[in-house]
């Protein structure tokens, strides 16, 4: 069972905290997502505490949800932020967090956007090949600043986890294979415009077990030892986001062990540590609230079909992702299986088969869980349907954080030429 505590059942029906969704669904309409700010506020505070013993600096992974709300949420308990565009520097900046809490990634920085982030000011770019480096040494050279980096380190370890977000085997796109690093690291040394500054890691998402962090962590420890040796000043060990969280039955380690970890296999090298959370701090912090439109009797399944689809939340069509789907009125206890599907023209846009769901009709409001993370920045428009609307709660409070587009502002944003 997904553990959400701030989506309690009270006399039957589902609340976000102290609000009943209900209300919610009768003033901002279905489908919506919907964020508890005490959820998002103690999962940063558990990494916080986990850490308090620790030079830490926290970069919530903003590409996990990156609604202004959420960002200044976490921008005023102190996060940073790793980013992966321009378009997330310019959210975490307009949110209040200071560019001197920002680190970049991304395979494909331009060289516009590598502009961009040195004009903040940034933290730390983490590198992920010999061209960009190259690149950000011209650009930092011809504006006469100095780009910190970090080489992102592919440390060739398996995050038994869904092939889509692996990103830690030496197979995969990302970063520097740890058997090149010395070799980069001594080139870097040499680029005009670039101050090595630390050593980067991020061998994937949704990882339900620690070995893979410690396997990676202890190599990377060893290749800080030999970089030191080389006399590099390595001061900053990002050891990444990754850390899962409960979809279903999935048992994720405290985020204290997750931490005694790092701690046990980086701490002797006297580095600040820099975590990028992302759907650790988010995703069960959210939800995805629809009403089924029908209940359809096919010859061999019963399917719910709801007015939310694929387009307003992907991962189950694209990573096989199991949501719980719960009712918000549980009043009537007795349950039946059902298909539950989206309203988009593909076969793909199914939530779940047969699960187990209290009866519903037509009408019936349903919550699909753990969405506060990958779902609503992976909302598309896609059958020119309007983008879900989100909706942030606090307490007995809400509001809504991004509103539903109008069909207008959709169409309009579309041009035709005048020979056409
Ligand atoms: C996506 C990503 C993260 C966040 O991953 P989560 O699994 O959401 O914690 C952190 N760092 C980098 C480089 C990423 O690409």
């Amino acid at each position: 069972m997904t553990i959400q505590n701030h989506f309690p059942y009270v006399n039957n029906k589902m609340f976000a905290e102290n609000v009943a969704l209900h209300d919610i669904a009768e003033q901002v309409g279905t489908p919506f997502y919907c964020y508890s700010n005490t959820a998002i506020a103690e999962n940063f505070q558990h990494y916080q505490q986990a850490f308090s013993d620790q030079e830490v600096l926290i970069c919530y992974a903003i590409k996990a949800n990156s609604n202004q709300a959420v960002l200044t949420t976490l921008a005023k308990l102190g996060s940073g932020a790793d980013v992966v565009s321009e378009g997330e520097i310019r959210r975490a900046r307009a949110a209040g967090i200071s560019a001197a809490k920002i680190v970049y990634s991304g395979v494909a920085k331009s060289a516009s956007e590598i502009e961009y982030a040195l004009s903040e000011g940034i933290f730390q770019f983490n590198v992920e090949s010999e061209p960009e480096l190259k690149l950000i040494s011209q650009i930092a050279t011809r504006l006469e600043k100095v780009a910190a980096i970090a080489f992102r380190i592919n440390p060739d370890v398996c995050a038994n986890t869904h092939e889509k977000i692996s990103t830690g085997k030496a197979e995969n796109k990302f970063g520097v294979p740890i058997s090149q690093a010395k070799i980069a690291y001594r080139r870097a040394a040499e680029l005009p415009g670039i101050k090595v500054q630390g050593v980067d890691v991020h061998i994937g998402s949704q990882l339900t077990e620690l070995a893979p962090f410690e396997e990676a962590y202890k190599r990377i420890a060893q290749l800080v030892t030999e970089l030191k040796e080389d006399g590099h000043d390595i001061q900053v060990i990002d050891i990444g986001g990754g850390l899962g969280i409960t979809y279903d039955n999935e048992v994720i380690p405290p985020k204290t062990h997750y931490a005694a970890i790092a701690k046990t296999q980086l701490g002797h090298l006297n580095c600040k540590i820099v975590i990028e959370p992302g759907r650790s701090l988010l995703g069960n912090a959210g939800i995805l609230v629809s009403r089924v439109v029908f209940v359809k009797t096919g010859e061999e399944r019963q399917f719910l079909i709801l007015d939310a689809g694929m387009n307003d939340l992907v991962r189950p069509s694209m990573y096989e992702a199991h949501h719980e789907i719960l009712a918000v009125n549980k009043a009537n206890a007795a349950m039946k299986t059902y298909d539950v599907v989206g309203p988009v023209c593909e076969t793909g846009d199914t939530f779940a088969k047969a699960r187990s769901v209290n009866i519903c009709q037509s009408g019936d409001l349903i919550a699909i869980m753990s969405s506060g993370a990958y779902g609503a920045v992976m909302a598309s428009t896609y059958n020119t349907r309007m983008l879900a609307p989100e909706v942030m709660v606090k307490d007995n409070e809400y509001a809504i954080i991004r509103h539903r587009p109008s069909y207008e502002e959709v169409i309009n944003a579309d041009a035709v030429p005048n020979w056409v």
